[in-house]
């Protein structure tokens, strides 16, 4: 989908050039999938063997190579002049025509998600040529949202928030977790979800499994249930967590809940312009750490969220780099009682001049719900 005018993809461009440049590579070679969509709006319906590629680099207009039978979807705007079209046709060589389009002696970062198939052939077309991880070498490409990508994500998290009001108001016990992650499911996409990339649903013991999904299990009266779904909202991410209980909470299950309340808000405070990734991770587990359940919050404490639901940037521990207005991520601490229960809160987050903005506003309460 297209978001952006002609210059705001210009731009994003010619940034990600000087990124590039500054990091000792010829350019980018980008492949379907958010990072051509961050760059031209284009999103191929299927993506397949057939290559389809855009070339960024210093000193070179923007070349995109597309099967000839796409042209016409990949065909730029109106006034999009500044990117230059090539084809090819089945029955002719994909890779030598790419090839014309490259430096042979060019170091290029490449899509996390380019299909091997492609970057051997382009290996041996082009020798020359040496590819690296385009996450891994320019981890921050699509870190820094702008204004209109922040109001995306806004909408996005106040449809999630509408559909947790919902579902609080749906009967838990007695029903399968996967059940209530078809009820979840339907909500989100009911307050405009296009896509729905998870619902997790972890009841009670399950809940302290912070990968558990959702299964056949019953959920029963006395359950924390761990409710975290997203999803994606004209073109951007949802992400949020809140536990639910079945009835009254034990004086345990508040407790944890209070610290791991206690550590989302603490880690929110932090969020500032220049705060590092890593240290935004460490006060939300120094919470935890002195309430004694340190050995219990077992991952990171968040991760970047935009065109997909998780990308950099990551707060985890060695994550040096410093936060810089309009970065979005999670902020998700969590405790995990090996077979007993677990709490998690998430909201997204978004870096503002002066401090955090949450994205996503309901109620972090430990909510009752029959
Ligand atoms: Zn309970
Ligand atoms: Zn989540
Ligand atoms: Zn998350």
């Amino acid at each position: 989908m297209r978001t952006q005018t002609t210059e705001g993809y210009t731009h994003r461009m010619e940034r990600a050039v000087a990124q590039a440049v500054d990091a000792g590579l010829t350019g980018l070679l980008v492949t379907p999938g958010p990072d051509l969509v961050y760059f031209t709006g284009h999103h191929p319906t299927a993506i397949t063997e057939r290559i389809t590629l855009l070339a960024l680099q210093a000193g070179r207009e923007p070349a995109m190579i597309v099967p000839i039978l796409e042209r016409p979807d990949a065909e730029p705007a109106p006034g999009v002049a500044a990117l230059s079209l090539a084809d090819w046709a089945d029955g002719t060589d994909p890779y030598t025509a790419t090839a014309k389009l490259l430096d042979p002696a060019g170091r290029y970062a490449i899509s996390d998600s380019a299909w091997a198939l492609h970057v051997l052939a382009l290996q041996e077309a082009l020798p020359g040529t040496r590819y690296v991880s385009m996450t891994s070498t320019l981890p921050m490409l699509r870190a820094v949202k702008d204004a209109d990508e922040v109001e995306r994500l806004a909408a996005a998290g106040a449809a999630a928030d509408a559909a947790f009001e919902d579902i609080l108001g749906v009967r838990f016990a007695g029903r399968r977790e996967r059940d209530i992650g078809a009820d979840l499911a339907r909500l989100l996409r009911e307050h405009g979800h296009s896509q729905v990339d998870f619902t997790v649903v972890g009841s009670g013991p399950n809940g302290a499994n912070p990968h558990h999904e959702m299964g056949d299990r019953v959920v029963e009266d006395g359950d924390m249930v761990i409710l975290d779904f997203g999803g994606i909202k004209d073109g951007y991410g949802s992400d949020t967590t809140r536990p639910v209980h079945v009835g009254e909470p034990t004086e345990e299950e508040r407790r944890v809940h209070e610290i791991v309340r206690a550590a989302q808000q603490a880690a929110f405070e932090a969020v500032r312009p220049g705060i590092t990734c890593q240290d935004v991770d460490r006060v939300a587990r120094r919470v935890i750490t002195e309430a004694g359940y340190g050995d219990y919050f077992i991952h990171r404490t968040g991760h970047g969220i935009g065109l997909t639901t998780h990308e950099p940037p990551y707060l985890v521990e060695g994550e040096t780099r410093p936060l810089v207005p309009g970065m979005c991520f999670s902020i998700e601490p969590g405790v995990y009682l090996p077979g007993r229960f677990g709490v998690r809160i998430e909201d997204i987050v978004t870096v503002t001049e002066d401090g955090g903005r949450r994205l996503n506003n309901t109620s972090r309460d430990l909510h009752i719900v029959s």
